[in-house]
């Protein structure tokens, strides 16, 4: 397909932010939608990459209450959207091993019942009956919410790109944006790899790259690039079917079933900033030696494959969701830092809404404007994965 000339919006970046703000807007009427991606494919980045949890359990208010949105809109994402996404509410189970983090932990609990979010409370023994094939070694107790689970990320962002297709709204691969056309602090125009495209509004949906696409229209939009990697066992028979989505929080390592293996990650909090994609084997080794301690029964599994991906860190593990106040017409839609792939849906409808009805209002996300950073009004976030 040609590169159409003009268009009511242009989005940069084809991963579940891109593709859920385009079926979205598309939804409320703005058909004229060109969503451009580089990649051969949607979904490669941060959105593919990913662990595919979504999950109730968050330490700050505006994070739960993104949840409270988006899980049901995956909940009823295939009778929405005709495509089936692997939905599985397997729970996810926090293992604490410091006094500290259960204290922090507890509070979040209160917060999360209070916003209607019946998060369980768990003791040692509680756990053991829960997941026999852990170690608790060092657990102090656990949270758990039956509620969280898994989806499968590439079927949602097929299904928004399908969507937003069936309602007339044109998603283009292999199409790289350059440029951003900025006049008189309005934006004009995206240029790309295959000529410009005259519109007056450009989403930032480029996930880990959002800072290279703010730098187009001479912004500085603070999400930097981060390395996070995968490891995935062949089938271990052995792990029931129930197994939730476990996160040994003090070590930022987690666990869960995918098909008949497991899948399993843990952050290194050295990483640097930076684009490689390439699989650290050092840290690898470091995450499996943990791993299996945690979980002895992966000492007899082989691993089925591995990946790095980039998580789009932001100052305080927040998103940057909205209009930027620099330039009329540029909004932004990314710095997710880790869990961003759960709240694309709900993220893309208010941010169709802030465009196409001047103000978000299924939700208030004025906390989540760039702004914020210059104000000194960054929230803080306690569990980040
Ligand atoms: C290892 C890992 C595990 C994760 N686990 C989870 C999890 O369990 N649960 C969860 O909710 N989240 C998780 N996340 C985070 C989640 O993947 C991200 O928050 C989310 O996918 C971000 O989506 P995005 O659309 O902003 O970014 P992306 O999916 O990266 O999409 C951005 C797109 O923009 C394109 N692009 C960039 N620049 C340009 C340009 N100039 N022109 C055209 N296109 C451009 C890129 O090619 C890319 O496809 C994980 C991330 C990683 C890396």
């Amino acid at each position: 397909m040609t590169l159409p000339r003009t268009a009511d919006v242009v989005i940069v970046g084809g991963g579940v932010m891109g593709a859920s703000t385009a079926y979205h807007l598309a939804l409320k009427g703005c058909r004229d939608v060109l969503l451009l991606e580089r990649e051969f494919f949607f979904g490669t980045q941060a959105t593919g990459k990913c662990a595919g949890g979504i999950r109730y359990q968050f330490g700050t208010e505006i994070n739960v209450r993104l949840s409270l949105l988006s899980l049901p809109m995956l909940a009823r994402f295939e009778q929405e959207l005709d495509q089936p996404i692997d939905l599985n509410t397997c729970g996810y189970l926090f293992l604490l091993t410091d006094e500290e983090v259960v204290a922090a932990f507890r509070h979040n609990v209160e917060m999360q019942r209070r916003l209607g979010v019946q998060t369980e409370w768990l003791a040692p023994s509680q756990i053991a009956d829960m997941v026999p094939p852990i170690d608790l070694e060092g657990v102090l107790a656990a949270s758990f919410h039956a509620g969280d689970g898994l989806a499968d990320p590439n079927s949602v962002v097929q299904g928004y790109v399908s969507g937003a297709r069936r309602l007339g709204a044109t998603l283009l691969t292999d199409v790289a944006v350059t440029g951003i056309h900025v006049e008189g602090g309005r934006v004009e125009g995206v240029l790309t790899n295959q000529g410009e495209v005259t519109t007056p509004v450009v989403v930032n949906a480029a996930g880990p790259w959002a800072g290279a696409v703010g730098e187009m229209a001479g912004v500085d939009i603070p999400i930097v690039p981060v390395r996070r990697q995968i490891v995935v066992t062949a089938p271990l028979p052995q792990v029931p079917p129930d197994f939730p989505f476990i996160i040994d929080f003090a070590q930022s390592l987690y666990f869960h079933r995918e098909g008949p293996g497991i899948l399993t990650g843990m952050s290194n909090p050295d990483e640097p900033v930076g684009f490689d994609q390439s699989v650290d084997k050092d840290w690898e080794l470091v995450h499996l030696e943990a791993a299996m301690e945690r979980l002895p029964l992966l000492e007899q599994a082989e691993l089925a494959s591995r990946w790095a991906g980039l998580y789009e860190v932001s100052p305080d593990a927040h998103p940057i969701l909205g209009r930027i106040p620099q330039v009329e017409g540029l909004y932004c839609i990314g710095g997710f830092s880790g869990h961003g792939f759960m709240h694309g849906p709900i993220c893309g409808l208010l941010l169709a809404e802030e465009i196409l009805d001047g103000q978000a209002h299924t939700l208030d996300i004025t906390s989540l404007c760039l702004e914020r950073f210059q104000e000194g009004k960054e929230i803080v976030e306690y569990a980040v994965v």
